[in-house]
């Protein structure tokens, strides 16, 4: 599992996501929350680092919303767009740049892929069957049409594709075919549209050796990679629309037609770095170090419906190009799933049961660090994981508050009252005092090493193991009553404690930055901000711990608890289908 290949530099990206409807806690759990503990870690060890995010603008489903509303595709991605940059600042999703695949600079960036697979041979064109509305004259891509899935008999798959059992087939096989637009349920008709292919076929071998070359990647991303590459064919890349980035030939044939969303939406990461080049640095190949460059490491962070698109597809694509990086890790996350209390169980979040629950709703009643927290301690890795109000009650507040925030209040408070506001001179060591100050640091790379190793559920157990040791020592060393007869042995003890402190104050910014950046005010600590250019080693730092005489603020409480009666009421809203 160990990184062979030192890189100079990690870009990270996390899925594009969909500006067709607001994200929600499921999204987070997959693909925002994971990298954006993986960023904050490194910008805090001063290793450069460049998270790029931004909106999946094109495709079918948005013309549709467009449609069925009477407004223009614009309208809809903007609304989404916004409503989405706000949520993930307000999570502390900590994107260097959040872009846009509407920009023109995507179309250029989009384009320029294209022409170089183009050129390469690995685009054919192909005439195929596609479903025909007469009374609207307009061809049915996708979700346009409707009808009977010709392998499980699911009444409303889509024109190529079935999302009840997954099945993809010919439009002819579809049975039953209608008409979804609104005011025209007529009965579709096959027509001959000719269309561009891209040939994955030809990367199969290169595809192969690659995945070969990665034993460290999860075995759930591995699996299903492995099972695409075995069985590559042409995938059409256009579509009969005209939202979509324009297809760069000149041919009478390209009228009516765009590139296809799945082939424009990964290439986002490229335009949205090419943004932050010209944004940041006033240098419009500033992205090339990012994208080219062979000492950069490229880890991307999806969810599992997402990986044959970034661990086989966008890897064809970017060799395709011949002087781009591939992904040197693709972390997917299984999903999260909401338990349902009516049913003692798990289901799926579906927008038709109304049982997802939208960051925009979720962050107007926690604080992200309790919603940080949560989710993190249950991150879907290996397997499913499930959202349940009585578990995120009990373990933020059983586990942030009570074993990490307490002890570190009832540390300062007692400094603070006792010592004039300042860590204590300690006296002679004994045994425990040792051990505790010892286990530091190895506790602070046990944590580095479970962040660099893509186990952000081990991290946050990690990290809660810190304040279990230590309100374990201090109850032990009962300074409470030891203030009262030994003056030498309280200051020993505090000091030791207010180490303890310190190192979870660095240990907390990847998870809780909040609370993180609060216990640093009142400690006096500067954490470094990090970046694209690195800096200064802040999570090593820490090892060096907190002089006796610095000046410690009053402490006030980090992680404020939950109250399980709000909680409850809250979870009654989310029940009744309020929590979209
Ligand atoms: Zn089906």
């Amino acid at each position: 599992m160990s990184i062979e290949k030192t890189f100079a530099r990690t870009l990270v990206t996390s899925a594009l996501p969909y500006a067709n409807g607001y994200i929600h806690l499921g999204h987070i759990a997959g693909a925002y929350l994971p990298a954006d503990i993986y960023v904050r870690f490194k910008r805090l060890s001063g290793q450069p680092v460049l998270y790029i995010g931004g909106s999946d603008e094109y495709g079918v489903p948005i013309t549709l919303t467009a449609l069925k509303e009477g407004i223009l595709p614009k309208e809809v991605i903007d609304r989404y767009h916004s409503a989405n940059t706000e949520a993930f600042e307000r999570l502390g999703i900590s994107y260097d740049i959040y872009g846009r695949t509407s920009w023109d600079l995507h179309s250029d960036t989009t384009q320029a892929f294209f022409t170089k697979l183009l050129k390469g041979g690995h685009i054919d064109q192909q005439s195929m069957e596609l479903w025909f509305s007469e009374q609207s004259q307009k061809f049915l891509p996708d979700r346009y049409v409707k009808g009977t899935c010709p392998k499980c008999g699911y009444e409303d798959a889509t024109g190529d594709e079935c999302e009840n059992c997954g099945a993809q087939y010919a439009a002819h096989d579809l049975i039953n075919p209608r008409v979804n637009i609104p005011n025209d349920s007529s009965t579709p008709v096959l027509r001959d549209s000719k269309h561009w292919f891209l040939r994955l076929q030809d990367f199969s071998a290169q595809l192969k050796e690659w995945l070969d070359g990665h034993d460290e990647w999860r075995a759930n991303v591995k699996g299903i990679a492995n099972g695409w590459v075995s069985e590559l064919r042409a995938r059409c890349i256009t579509r009969d629309t005209d939202w979509g980035v324009p297809i760069p030939l000149d041919d009478a044939e390209v009228e009516g037609k765009r590139i296809y969303v799945w082939f424009d939406a990964p290439i986002g990461y490229v335009t949205n770095t090419r943004q932050w080049g010209i944004d940041a640095k006033g240098d419009s190949c500033a992205w090339e170090l990012w994208w080219k460059d062979q000492s950069t490491r490229m880890i991307h962070f999806i969810g599992k419906d997402n990986v044959p698109f970034h661990a086989v597809i966008f890897p064809a694509m970017l060799m395709g190009q011949g002087d781009y990086i591939l992904p040197d890790n693709v972390v997917g996350n299984e999903y999260l799933n909401v338990y349902n209390r009516a049913t003692g169980k798990a289901e799926k979040g579906s927008k038709s049961k109304g049982n997802m629950i939208s960051v925009r709703w979720f962050i107007e009643r926690f604080s992200r660090d309790a919603i940080r927290y949560y989710i993190c301690a249950i991150m879907p890795e290996g397997k499913d994981a499930a959202f349940d109000w009585d578990e995120f009650l009990n373990r933020y507040n059983g586990e942030l508050c009570d074993v990490v925030g307490n002890f570190v209040h009832r540390s300062l408070t007692m400094t603070v009252k006792n010592f004039e506001s300042k860590v204590p001179e300690p006296g002679a060591f004994d045994d425990e005092d040792r051990a505790l100050l010892d286990s530091l640091p190895v506790q602070l790379d046990g944590i580095a090493e479970s962040i660099e190793n893509f186990r952000f559920r081990q991290a946050s157990e990690r990290l809660i193991d810190i304040g279990r040791r230590a309100n374990v020592y201090f109850d032990g060393k009962a300074p409470w009553t030891t203030r009262k007869t030994d003056m030498v042995r309280t200051a020993t003890t505090l000091y030791v404690c207010c180490q303890v402190v310190r190192a979870l104050c660095t240990a907390l910014v990847p998870f809780t930055p909040d609370g993180a950046a609060k216990l640093a005010g009142i400690l006096g600590v500067s954490l470094p901000v990090g970046g694209p250019d690195g800096g200064d080693d802040g999570w090593n730092a820490a090892k060096e711990g907190l002089p006796a005489g610095t000046p410690l603020q009053q402490p006030e409480v980090l992680f404020p608890k939950l109250d399980p009666e709000v909680v409850e009421a809250l979870a009654v809203e989310h029940a009744a289908g309020q929590a979209t």
